[in-house]
Formats: structure tokens, C-alpha cells, sequence
């Protein structure tokens, strides 16, 4: 049966290769972002990709994305985000860093003189948050209503959740401890809930321009396979856990990142 799925940020990297990987599988596929334009090249020449422009941390907008969206949602995905101190024109917090390969502190250097200097890094810091901890919450609970029996919540997480990368890692991290209570209002339902963390992902606009072919380097020697992961292969373990094989995974941080930080 076609089931129907919700991705954010699906215009571009990670979100459109899940995208993707659910319109092959037959499921009926909305992508949702700020640009129209990213949206429509993943839906196009893919009649099951439906496009819908939306800001994910604007409850208005969520408002008026739920007016567009059908009745029952499958799997909701939600994957918008990113570090918005990498963004052009970001107030800086301190020490700008993707986050996938730790070692930074992401706290001093900020330069708090004073009132200015403290509002700027309040407001980068609120920026990481919203991007990537509120979008996922605000979308949850816009939707939660709709979410059906046998369904699931994925949401992307990082790596730097718990290597540290100052706002964007605390808002990961923040992000997989909300799931926990999540998935224990959603379970009853039998809606599982999880957090797909992954490493270091080339092929997004992720890093902007700012990833240096020596960092990338260090990124892909850091993994335990010598590789970068791929928008691929995170879509993959997101249809898993959407999958019948996986229903009894829930409240869980599933790490996909070629082994550049391992658990027990
Ligand atoms: P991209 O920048 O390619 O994708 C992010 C997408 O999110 C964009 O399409 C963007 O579209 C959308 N987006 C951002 N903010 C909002 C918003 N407020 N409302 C709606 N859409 C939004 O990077 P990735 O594909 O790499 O990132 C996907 C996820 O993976 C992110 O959550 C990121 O933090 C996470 N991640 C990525 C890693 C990597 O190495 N690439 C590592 C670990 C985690 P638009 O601007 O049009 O809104």
C-alpha cells in the first residue's frame, strides 16, 4: 500500500535522496522548504513528488501548510535544518565549525563586549536552535493529530550532538532527548520515533563554501571506512526505520557515520 510521507528541507542533499528513495518505493512524497526553486528540481519528472513551500519555524506557515496537506501522514521526516552559523551573513557565536569532526568549543571567541556583543550571540544562538530544534518540534505537533497507526517520525540529527559544535551540537542534542518524550506519547499509538545522526555527508550545501579540501580530508580520514557518507546512504537507514522491520525501534539515536565515532 502507498503510503504518504513528509519531508523538510527536501529541496536539496539529505531530504531529496529521501525524497527520492520513498517516490521509488511507490509512496506518495511531499518535500517542503523556503525555496520554490530547489522543490520543484526534486519533484521534477516524479508525478509522486508534490512540492509545498514552507518555513518550519514559523507557525504560521506551518498554519497554512497543514490547509495543503492530506488527512493521514505516514512517516514524517523531518530533516530541515543545518548550522545556520555557516550561513552568509550569520552573527557569529564564536568558533564557525560543521560540527562532524569535534574539537571545537564553539563558545569563546564570540567577542561578548557588552550589550552588542551578547545580543549577537544570543540571536546566533537562537538561530541554531530554531533551525534545528524547534522546526522538528512545531512540525511534530502540527501534524501529530494525522500521524497514522504503523507510521514513524525520523528525524536528521549530527554527529556533533555529541562531539560539540556549539549551538548547532546543542540543538541536535537537544533534538534527541525531545524524541525520548516523543516517543513515548507516539508508541501507544504505535508510531515509533527516532533520530537518524549522521557524520560527515558530502554532496549538500550543508557547508556552504566553507569546507576546505583540507578539513574534508580529516572528515573522511576520521571515519573508520575512509569515506564520506552520502545523502544515500542516510536515506536508506531513514526508509528503515520507516520499514515493518523496524517496529520495535523507537526512542533511539541510530549513528550513520562510517564509524568516525562509535558506541557500546
Ligand atoms: P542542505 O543544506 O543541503 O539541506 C538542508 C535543507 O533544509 C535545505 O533544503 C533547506 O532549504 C532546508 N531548510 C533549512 N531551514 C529550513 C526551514 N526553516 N524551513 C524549511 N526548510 C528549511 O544540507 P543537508 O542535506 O546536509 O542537511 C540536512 C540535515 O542533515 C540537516 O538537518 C543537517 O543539520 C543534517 N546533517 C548534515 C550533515 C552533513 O555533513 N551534510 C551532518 C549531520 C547532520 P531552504 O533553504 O530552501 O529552506
Amino acid at each position: 500500500m502507498s503510503r504518504t510521507i513528509l519531508v523538510t528541507g527536501g529541496g536539496t542533499g539529505i531530504g531529496r535522496a529521501v525524497a527520492h528513495h520513498f517516490a521509488d518505493l511507490g509512496d506518495e512524497v511531499i518535500v517542503t522548504g523556503r525555496r520554490t526553486g530547489p522543490l520543484k528540481e526534486t519533484a521534477a519528472g516524479r508525478p509522486g513528488i508534490r512540492p509545498l513551500v514552507c518555513d518550519h519555524t514559523d507557525p504560521r506557515a506551518l498554519g497554512a501548510l497543514l490547509a495543503e496537506l492530506p488527512a493521514r501522514i505516514d512517516v514524517l521526516v523531518n530533516n530541515a535544518g543545518g548550522n545556520t552559523d555557516l550561513e552568509p551573513g550569520a552573527d557569529s557565536e564564536g568558533d564557525i565549525d560543521g560540527g562532524t569532526d569535534g574539537g571545537t568549543d564553539g563558545v569563546t571567541g564570540g567577542g561578548i563586549d557588552g550589550g552588542t556583543g551578547l545580543a549577537a550571540y544570543a540571536r546566533a544562538f537562537r538561530a541554531n536552535l530554531e533551525a534545528n530544534l524547534i522546526s522538528a518540534v512545531l512540525t511534530t505537533e502540527a501534524v501529530a493529530d494525522r500521524l497514522a497507526a504503523g507510521g514513524a517520525v525520523v528525524h536528521i540529527g549530527s554527529i556533533a550532538a555529541d562531539q560539540g559544535a556549539g549551538s548547532y551540537g546543542a540543538a541536535k542534542a537537544g533534538l534527541a532527548s525531545w524524541n525520548v518524550d516523543l516517543s513515548r506519547t507516539l508508541g501507544p499509538r504505535d508510531i515509533t520515533a527516532n533520530v537518524v545522526a549522521p557524520g560527515y555527508i558530502a554532496e549538500t550545501d550543508f557547508f556552504r563554501d566553507q569546507l576546505t579540501d583540507e578539513r574534508r580530508e580529516r572528515l573522511v580520514a576520521a571515519s573508520a571506512v575512509g569515506r564520506a557518507g552520502s545523502p544515500a546512504d542516510i536515506a536508506g537507514t531513514v526508509a528503515f526505520l520507516a520499514s515493518p522491520a523496524a517496529r520495535h525501534i523507537t526512542g533511539q539515536v541510530l549513528n550513520v557515520n562510517g564509524g568516525t565515532r562509535t558506541t557500546r
